[in-house]
């Protein structure tokens, strides 16, 4: 059994990247930064709990992905460039079969980034790994909830609905087949924080959110932050491969309320649509049209012959819990 300080020492601590923010890393009291001149700091913590977030026998490789990935994604969510982040972990036991595959799949996404590790805490506890992540943000240029305009066009980045199409077929709602879980699976398992999205967004769009309760549950904090409504063009929603394979009651339900999915959905002026084209071909990452912002308050959706569903975005998702 490794010691507290022994396993800190073998899978999380790291010399800092020498043109890093990090002036002290891993091993003291605290960490120093030296945050760049001018930038203002993004700052965000989430939790994942074992058994809440995510099966206990989860992959480690991926599972140390996801919960940096999470992290990142509120920053891509801000426009905010990441720096660093920290971990504080409860852990039930520590096993190196299970702690080099989890830092391996954590720090292979941190390098992705140029996201260090610059401390936490560890304790024994049921499996629970809390992370906070540190990004940078020009003043002004921060993509805040409380941003959208009323006329603005609503956005989506990739694609929605696969990780909770996975979810249903390991709850054993759906069945799916070998093929559609293999295009499913990693969208929960591993999901992919849109940070180049959120940079090429500075300056183009006004408000934005990740996408991690089910679109119309996460869009509605923008609309309540914003004082604004939205109509939503369900139909137009881009499905994941796997859903798009599924009838329009599910794409629907899923598209809408799924969760997990980890896209960003933005708002932008209509003469930024150019722009938002190319920020996202800039990217790497697919965008799409969904609506727009109103100045009357609520949630309208429409089918794709333009007409109003009865459906309320809740009566969609019976199974989120
Ligand atoms: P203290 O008791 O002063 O809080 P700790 O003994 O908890 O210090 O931690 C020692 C050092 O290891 C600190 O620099 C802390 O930030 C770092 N550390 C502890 N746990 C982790 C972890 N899971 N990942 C990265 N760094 C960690
Ligand atoms: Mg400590």
């Amino acid at each position: 059994m490794l010691s507290e300080f022994e396993l800190i020492a073998r899978y999380f601590s790291r010399p800092p990247a020498p043109d890093s923010r990090t002036a002290l890393g891993v091993g003291d009291d605290c960490a120093l930064m030296t945050p760049a001149p001018g930038m203002q700091l993004a700052i965000s913590s989430d939790m994942l709990v074992a058994g809440r977030h995510f099966f206990p026998d989860a992959d480690p490789v991926m599972l140390g992905h996801k919960c940096l990935a999470v992290n990142l994604s509120d920053l891509a969510a801000m426009g905010a460039q990441p720096i660093a982040f920290t971990l504080a972990l409860a852990l039930p036991e520590a096993r190196a079969e299970w702690l080099e595959p989890f830092s391996r799949g954590m720090l292979a996404l941190a390098d992705e980034h140029g996201c260090e590790l610059i401390g936490g805490d560890t304790t024994k506890g049921p499996l629970t790994i809390s992370i906070t992540v540190f990004g940078e943000v020009p003043p002004q240029q921060a993509l805040r909830r409380d941003a959208a305009r009323a006329g603005d066009d609503l956005w989506v980045s990739g694609t929605l609905g696969d990780a909770r199409l996975a979810l249903a077929a390991y709850r054993q709602e759906y069945p799916l087949n070998a093929e559609e879980l293999a295009l499913a699976a990693p969208r929960m398992h591993a999901p992919t924080p849109r940070v180049a999205l959120g940079l090429a967004l500075r300056g183009i769009a006004h408000a934005a959110i990740d996408i991690s309760d089910g679109l119309a549950g996460d869009l509605g904090h923008i609309l309540q932050r914003s004082h604004v409504g939205a109509t939503l063009d369900v139909d137009a929603l881009p499905a994941g491969a796997a859903l798009q394979q599924r009838d329009l009651h599910l794409r629907r339900r899923f598209t809408l309320s799924g969760g997990d999915d980890y896209e960003l959905c933005f708002s932008a002026p209509v003469r930024q649509r150019d722009a938002v084209y190319n920020a996202a071909q800039a990217a790497g990452t697919a965008v799409t049209r969904i609506g727009s912002i109103d100045a009357a308050l609520g949630l309208r959706l429409l089918d794709a012959s333009g007409e109003a569903l009865q459906e309320t975005p809740d009566s969609f998702d019976h199974f989120r819990s």
